[in-house]
Parts: structure tokens; C-alpha cells; sequence
């Protein structure tokens, strides 16, 4: 499976980097030597190993005593102290010790300087003692650190780890330690003061430097890199508090263990670093929870990390402001609360984690190694040996699983976006397909549309029996012609027609026969004006139709008109009971003028049809005129078949 897969390489890779980290690499092999009533004698100084001045030193307590000043003392009323032990616990001359004090320190060491090689040199490395020191060799003075002083005011305290290269005589060598404590709630040597090879102890104390700036460039980077990916885009908060847990654990790495800054800067203010070094632990912390908070909201109580934050502003508070010896005693007790508070957080988190992403694991990882390399210090720390603490190594591993876990967390909301875009594509390629055919369906729906409201368009301007133009029809085309005419100067033709005994056919042959009769006549009519430019027919009513000219003459229009009257006659409908004729014939009444302006279609067509009925009145199956053409001349054909 993916996952397992993933999580096993990750757990490795955790391993072996943990292992190529802290196996041997930080390690001092150190020779357990033994001070006796303040005399040892070491009879060999290895090149891969030191040996801890440990056991009973000669101790005046509340006494700064320089070598010159030692006075000859009988052996029996030297008082001796354990190395390395804090004082307070101890006692002096059955006097319990307290933290704070003043004590001067003598032992005596013999080296065999002969089995040394030319270029080795003997070291000594002090470890931290609180809160200030001055060490002797043989009456002169070969280390400090800080001031001591006999009094809070004197005394200017620091925290510097030493290796001090050390030229010893033949026989017993004296070194004189005086310590004084006024600034700190501990007071002695807490650590083992260790003697052997200069090389082997420098490097030693190399190596650590060089993992601290290791460590503390690994944070920069980080640090650096999630801080522009942040400024990128400034949505995603989690890449910003990630970026500062790495600069809160960059500015750790370079004030503790060999204390890189004071390596660097000799002034730096040892309060200033013992607060920031104090203050980090609740500093870091809350970034770290502000961080899963964010990254895991859903898993993560935030009402916790609410009262985490009012706890460790109340702690950044008391570091700041109160005198160092105050919160450093404090602390001892909230580190307790601290370490109770984060064990019960981190319960939460592993309880409501969503146990199926891999980030779950790499957080495991990432804590149970802090956590074990935490017991581990602890248990070092106790057994007082100087090993450089490890503890530092497991929030370099933490820092990286909670690294780890913000990329894959990035990287699975990018999957989210990435799917959702494809869907999106998807979604959006259906609907314009689906828009698509829509779009071909309201076409075809508006086609249809048209032609519909077309056919109705024609269906009310055309007559039902005939299926040529109505009434309305030709009223509009009337006005159309009219204005037309008006307008360009030219004349316009009416003619009217009417079947002549019509009423007499239906009687006889019946209304269907009547309406066959009709339309047939309709048709021929219809045929016959479309030819022409500009005809127009139209039903008028009954069986009446009505024609329109455009631009013709009186004579083209009586013409045109009688041209109609030989083709209904030409086509011998019978009609037995038509007075003039036995086949249907027409009357036509007809007029051709120029309108003006003062006239109206109205007149015309009135005209036209007092004419129609002049053509009946003369007897029928003819055409009259309106105008005088018809006097000037032209001659009616004489009516056939006249009654
Ligand atoms: P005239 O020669 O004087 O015109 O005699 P007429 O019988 O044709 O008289 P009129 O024009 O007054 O008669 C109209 C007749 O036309 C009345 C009616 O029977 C007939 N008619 C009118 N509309 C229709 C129709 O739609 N279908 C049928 N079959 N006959 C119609
Ligand atoms: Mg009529
Ligand atoms: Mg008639």
C-alpha cells in the first residue's frame, strides 16, 4: 500500500538521519577519574578520550581564596565537596549549603608528561558553572567566566563553555576554582570539569558547533524559503507560522550549547541569551501549537491553544521582567505544567487525527523521537555526565516532520484544487454541449415560430375560400399604393368585378357549387394580375373581387380590365340562369387617376365602384370606367346576349 510505504521510508529516514546525527558524532568518551582528599594522578591522557576531574575537592566555602593566599592547614580540618555536585544539598562543616554563595575550590592533579607526543597539548573544558568563575593553574589565572564577586552587585555573571589549553609542570599541578552565585537559583558545578587532549576536546566542541550552525542554516532556509512561499500568496497562514517556528528554532540553535553567538560576539549579554533561551521553550511551543492549529483545524482544539497562549504570555512576562534567579526558579515548576499541558495536547491531536493520512504518522514519528531524546537528556542530565544535549537534534526532527507534514497537507489541497479544476473543465464542457443543443433547439423552435406566425400572417391577409388576399389585405395595400402614387406622381388603378347573377347561380346549382364557382374564377383572376408589375387582387367580399395597378393609364386599366372580363367569359362556367349569358360573366367598374393630395383612397374606391355599377346598370358583363376615357371615344363592346 501507498501509505504504509510512505510511512516506513519516512520512519527510516527519520532513523538513520537520527543515527548519522548523534552516533559517536557528539559523543565525549570520558574516563571516570577519581580526586581523592583533592589529589589524582593520571597516568595516561589518550588521544580519544578525556578524563572528568570528578571526586572530592578541597572546599572553602564563603570564601574567595586566591592561590597566593592559601594558608597551610592541617589536613584534618580540610573540608571537602564532591565535583560536580550543586551546592545547595551539600553541607559545610555540618552547615547546610544554600544556592547562593561564594566557595573556593582546590585540587591536584599529576600528569605523565613524557608519553606525550610533540604537538599534543593537554586541555582542560569547563562546563557551566553558575554563575561566575576564575580558574588557576599553578597561580595563574587561565580561565574566567563573567565576574564573581562577593556580592549581587559585583558579580557579572556568564555562561561560556570552555576548552582552555593547559601547560602542566612535572609533578602535582594546583588548580584553584573560585565560584560565586548571586544570579542564579543554582549555585556549584553541576557538570564534570574534564582534562585531556587539546585536539581531541577542541574538536569535539567543533562538532558541536558545526551542528548547531548546521541546525540553525537548515531553519534559516526553511525559514526563509515557506516565508516568500507565504508572501506568494498571503491566504495561506500555515506557511507563515511555519516559517516562524523555523526562525524561533534558528535563534535557539545559535544561543544554546556551545553558544554559537557568544562565540561570536564575546560581549553578548549572558541575561539577555538566559532569558531568550528561557523564553523560547513557551515561545516555540506556542508557535508550534498556533501552527498545528491552523494546519489541522478541524483535529485540533483551539480553545486550548487559547489558554496555552494565556499561560505562556503570562511566562513570556515573568522572563522579561523578573529578576532571572525569580522566573528561573518559577520555571522550574511551569516547565512541569508545560510538559503536562503539551503530553495532553498532543493526546487530543493523536485521538481526533484523521489516522488515514499520512501526516498523522509523520507527526508520531517526529514527537516520539523528540520525546525519547527528551528522556534521554533527562536521564544524561541526572547522571551528570557532559554530553552535549540531544534534545536539540529531536526538534530539528520535529521541526522537520511538522515541514513535512505542511507540504503534504499543501500538496493534497492542491490535488483538491487540481480535481475540482478537471471536474470544473468537465462541467463546463456538459454544459456547453448542453448549451449547444439548446441553442440549435431555439433556432429551430424561433424557425418554426416564424413560419407559424408567417402562415398566420398570410392565414389573416388571405381570404378562406379563395386563398387569395381579404379584405384587410387589401386595404392595406390600398394605402400602400396610394401614398406610393402620391408621393412618385403615378397613377393608380382600381377595378372592381362582380359576378353578374351570382345570387341566381347559388339558388340553382347550390352554395358549394356557388363556392366551386368562386374559387375558380378567384384563381384565374389571381393568375392573371400576379403576371403584371405591380398587380394586386383581392377578395372584397361576396363575389366581389378588387385589382390594384400601379402606373397605369385609363386606357392600360380599361384594357387590362377587359382582359379579365374575356378570360372569366373564355372559360364558359354554364350558368343557365344568368339573364345575359349561359356561362358566368363579370362586370367590371374601373378608374385610373393620379392622387393628389387633397384626395383620398376612399373617393377612388367609391368611384370605382359607382362605375362596377354603371357596368350593371348598361347591362352587365362589361367594363365602365369612372373617368370620361370611356366618352372619349372608346367604344363598350356591345353586351352579348343583351336581355
Ligand atoms: P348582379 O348581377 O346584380 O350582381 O346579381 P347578383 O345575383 O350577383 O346580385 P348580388 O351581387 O347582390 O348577389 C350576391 C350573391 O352572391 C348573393 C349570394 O347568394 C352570393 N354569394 C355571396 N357570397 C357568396 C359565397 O361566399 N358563396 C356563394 N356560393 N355565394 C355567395
Ligand atoms: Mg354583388
Ligand atoms: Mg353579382
Amino acid at each position: 500500500m501507498r501509505r504504509t510505504k510512505a510511512i516506513v521510508s519516512v520512519v527510516i529516514l527519520a532513523i538513520i538521519l537520527l543515527l548519522l546525527l548523534t552516533k559517536n558524532f557528539l559523543k565525549i568518551d570520558v574516563d571516570q577519574g577519581e580526586v581523592k582528599k583533592g589529589e589524582i594522578i593520571i597516568e595516561r591522557v589518550e588521544d580519544d578520550r578525556a578524563i572528568a576531574l570528578d571526586g572530592e575537592w578541597e572546599f572553602y566555602w564563603n570564601q574567595l581564596i586566591d592561590p597566593s593566599e592559601f594558608t597551610a592547614i592541617e589536613e584534618t580540618d580540610i573540608e571537602y565537596f564532591t565535583v560536580p555536585q550543586l551546592w545547595k544539598g551539600g553541607d559545610y562543616k555540618g552547615v547546610p549549603l544554600s544556592e547562593r554563595g561564594v566557595a573556593t575550590y582546590r585540587a591536584y592533579f599529576q600528569i605523565d608528561m613524557s608519553q606525550l607526543e610533540e604537538n599534543q597539548w593537554i586541555a582542560v573544558k569547563m562546563p557551566f558553572v553558575y554563575s561566575a568563575y576564575k580558574l588557576w593553574l599553578n597561580g595563574e589565572v587561565i580561565s574566567t567566566n563573567g565576574e564573581i564577586g562577593l556580592n549581587r552587585e559585583d558579580e557579572i555573571p556568564n555562561r561560556r563553555p570552555t576548552v582552555i589549553m593547559i601547560s602542566p609542570k612535572k609533578g602535582m599541578n594546583e588548580i584553584v576554582l573560585q565560584i560565586t552565585n548571586h544570579h542564579f537559583y543554582r549555585g556549584g558545578i553541576s557538570k564534570s570539569i574534564l582534562i585531556g587532549e587539546f585536539d581531541y576536546l577542541y574538536h569535539i566542541r567543533e562538532k558541536q558547533i558545526t551542528l548547531d550552525i548546521f541546525m540553525a542554516g537548515s531553519f534559516f532556509i526553511s525559514g526563509i524559503l515557506f516565508l516568500l512561499l507565504y508572501f506568494n500568496r498571503r491566504k495561506e497562514k500555515v506557511i507563515l507560522y511555519f516559517s516562524f517556528v523555523c526562525f524561533i528554532f534558528l535563534v535557539r540553535a545559535l544561543i544554546t550549547n556551545e553558544i554559537y553567538l557568544v562565540q561570536v560576539f564575546k560581549d553578548f549579554n549572558w541575561e539577555i541569551g538566559n532569558r531568550i533561551e528561557a523564553g523560547f521553550s513557551y515561545v516555540g511551543i506556542s508557535m508550534v501549537l498556533i501552527f498545528l492549529g491552523e494546519l489541522y483545524n478541524n483535529y485540533f482544539p483551539v480553545r486550548y491553544i487559547k489558554e496555552w497562549k494565556v499561560f505562556a504570555g503570562s511566562m513570556l512576562i515573568c522572563i522579561f521582567f523578573l529578576p532571572h534567579e525569580i522566573y528561573d526558579k518559577l520555571m522550574i515548576y511551569t516547565n512541569g505544567v508545560q510538559t503536562v499541558y503539551v503530553v495532553y495536547l498532543s493526546v487530543i491531536l493523536i485521538k481526533n487525527y484523521d489516522k488515514s493520512l499520512i501526516d498523522f504518522y509523520v507527526l508520531l514519528v517526529g514527537k516520539i523521537i523528540l520525546v525519547t531524546l527528551a528522556i534521554h537528556d533527562i536521564i544524561i542530565t541526572y547522571a551528570v555526565i557532559d554530553v552535549s544535549t540531544k534534545i536539540h537534534i529531536g526538534m530539528y526532527i520535529y521541526v522537520f516532520s511538522l515541514g513535512y507534514a505542511l507540504i503534504l497537507h499543501l500538496y493534497r489541497e492542491f490535488g483538491k484544487v487540481e480535481s475540482l479544476m478537471i471536474q470544473n473543465d468537465r462541467m463546463l464542457k456538459e454544459i456547453s454541449k448542453m448549451n449547444q443543443g439548446l441553442e440549435e433547439l431555439v433556432e429551430k423552435r424561433t424557425r418554426e415560430l416564424e413560419a407559424t406566425n408567417k402562415r398566420l400572417y398570410e392565414l389573416s391577409m388571405l381570404d378562406g375560400l379563395t386563398r387569395i388576399p381579404n379584405r384587410t389585405s387589401f386595404n392595406d395595400k390600398l394605402e400602400d399604393y396610394w401614398h406610393y402614387a402620391l408621393e412618385e406622381g403615378l397613377s393608380l388603378s382600381i377595378i372592381f368585378c362582380d359576378i353578374d347573377f351570382f345570387k341566381n347561380y347559388n339558388d340553382n346549382y347550390g352554395h358549394i357549387e356557388g363556392d366551386r364557382a368562386l374559387q375558380k374564377i378567384a384563381y384565374l383572376l389571381y393568375k392573371r394580375v400576379k403576371q403584371d408589375d405591380h398587380g394586386f387582387i383581392a377578395r372584397y367580399g361576396g363575389e366581389e373581387f378588387v385589382i390594384l395597378y400601379l402606373n397605369k393609364d385609363s386606357k392600360e386599366t380599361y384594357e387590362v380590365a377587359e382582359e379579365l372580363r374575356l378570360l372569366v367569359k373564355e372559360i364558359k362556367i354554364s350558368h343557365e340562369f344568368s339573364a345575359i349569358a349561359d356561362t358566368i360573366t363579370i362586370s367590371l367598374g374601373a378608374i385610373s387617376d393620379i392622387p393628389d393630395k387633397q384626395g383620398q383612397a376612399t373617393d377612388m374606391l367609391n368611384q370605382a365602384d359607382q362605375a362596377l355599377y354603371r357596368a350593371k346598370q348598361q347591362g352587365r358583363n362589361r367594363t365602365c370606367m369612372w373617368n370620361n376615357y370611356e366618352y372619349k371615344g372608346v367604344e363598350n363592346p356591345k353586351p352579348e346576349n343583351v336581355l
